[in-house]
């Protein structure tokens, strides 16, 4: 019997109207540009726990999460009843509800260096505040970050040149990850007006693999910031609460002076928070951070809930564990079809490359075929696991990479 293939004439057709309306169709990171075109989901409709079905109807067994956001998986019903219950209330107000000092106080108690929490609505919202805070405390101008490294839209550090001035980021200066002589050279040609240094956790850089910190290499960042009175500030926007719930930095062995959190503190509901040292209170305190929905109810609601059945789960193991087995699945598949593949990142949020090429065109089309097969692999970002993936999803998801490896050897050879 021939295989039943997805087909996404609905997402094409939504596509093109909205190719007229929105400019880029699909902006930003949920471009569908780099994909092969008709053999993508380009709109949602619905998710349950790993799965999610799109405006075709196709059901996907989902490995990006939304990019992260969901932890537990969609539509869990702990969480969007908590915020729920609160929308009823009403979530803007003229002021902030209790609910923001309670997950104030939540992330204190979690996160081993954090002695105060603030919160905002993305990521680049509190990675962009974190630099400020660092300015302002050290009365310094200088940001250093990794080359490749993404922190978010802001004009400091977005990626490409389009409606910058060189200004913008004339006071951000890049240095190669892993490399501490570098970074090490760099705060000595800057000396006393380095303000910060951003690190993610561990590399994730788009159409790359990932690289964890070398060994010493975090510590001799923690050094540099100690001897040179520099903030060192971790973007765990992405990796947050996925490796350790006590920020990113605690599963790797190093103490950042404040921390970035975004993506999956409340499970797709839209909040971010900063944390940080006790030192930086005042600064953080000086710094005008504020937006019209910074102290939405309804998002605290669901992020105290998040966070609870976090914690009182095995979320964490079980998604490093799941992600471990998605790995060496895919390695070992990929080596029985004689494919050269990269499996990099830590077990929760994996990624995955073809060795012998530059352009992807292998990645995109084993991704098209996974997507036309019901599991949904990005062709150039890292992956995520959520808390929802089970054994048999992970098995299911195999049976479908062992199918499109094959497509791939037939069609590109090695
Ligand atoms: N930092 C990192 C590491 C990220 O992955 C992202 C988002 N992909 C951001 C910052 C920016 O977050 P947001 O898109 O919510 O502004």
């Amino acid at each position: 019997m021939p295989e039943k293939l997805n087909t996404f004439d609905k997402s094409m057709a939504l596509f093109r109207r909205a190719a007229a309306s929105i400019p880029g169709g699909i902006p930003g990171h949920f471009s569908p540009a780099l994909t092969v075109p008709g053999s993508f989901p380009y709109y949602a409709v619905r998710g349950q726990g790993c799965r999610y079905w799109d405006a075709d109807g196709n059901q996907f067994i989902d490995f990006m999460c939304g990019y992260g956001p969901i932890i537990l998986g969609y539509h869990h019903a702990k969480v969007d009843e908590a915020a729920r219950r609160q929308r009823e209330q009403g979530s803007v107000f003229n002021h902030p509800t209790a609910l923001t000092v309670e997950l104030a106080e939540r992330l204190v108690s979690m996160v081993p260096i954090a002695d105060w929490a603030t919160f905002a609505r993305n990521g680049s919202d509190v990675c962009t505040y974190l630099v400020l805070v660092a300015r302002q405390h050290t009365q310094r101008r200088k940001i250093l970050m990794a080359k490749g490294a993404y922190h978010g839209t802001h004009a400091w550090c977005i990626h490409g040149i389009a409606g910058l001035i060189p200004e913008d980021y004339e006071h951000v200066l890049r240095f190669t990850w892993n490399d501490l002589d570098e970074l090490a050279s760099l705060v000595q040609k800057n000396a006393g007006d380095v303000a910060g240094i951003i690190l993610t956790p561990y590399h994730h850089p788009a159409f790359g693999d990932s690289v964890l910190p070398a060994p010493g290499f975090m510590q001799g960042v923690r050094e540099l910031c100690d001897r040179h009175g520099i903030v060192f500030i971790m973007d765990d926007v992405r990796a947050g609460f996925r490796l350790d719930l006590g920020g990113s930095n605690e599963y790797f062995g190093f103490k950042p002076d404040a921390i970035a959190f975004c993506k999956a503190l409340a499970n797709g509901h839209v909040i971010s928070a900063a944390v940080g040292r006790e030192e930086l209170k005042k600064a953080a305190s000086q710094v005008f951070f504020t937006g019209s929905y910074y102290n939405s109810a309804a998002e605290m609601a669901a992020a105290l809930a998040c966070l609870e059945e976090l914690e009182q789960t095995r979320a964490v193991p079980h998604m490093l564990e799941m992600g471990a087995m998605l790995q060496q699945g895919l390695r070992d598949r990929a080596a029985k079809h004689g494919l050269q593949v990269t499996v990099s990142g830590p077990p929760s949020i994996p990624a995955m490359t073809f060795s012998n090429e530059k352009n992807f065109l292998r990645m995109q089309r084993f991704s098209a075929e996974a997507a036309r097969r019901g599991v949904f692999f990005h062709p150039h970002h890292n992956w995520f696991l959520c808390a929802a993936h089970q054994e048999n999803d992970i098995r299911e998801a195999l049976e479908v990479a062992d199918r499109c490896f094959a497509i791939v050897k037939a069609e590109f050879g090695s």
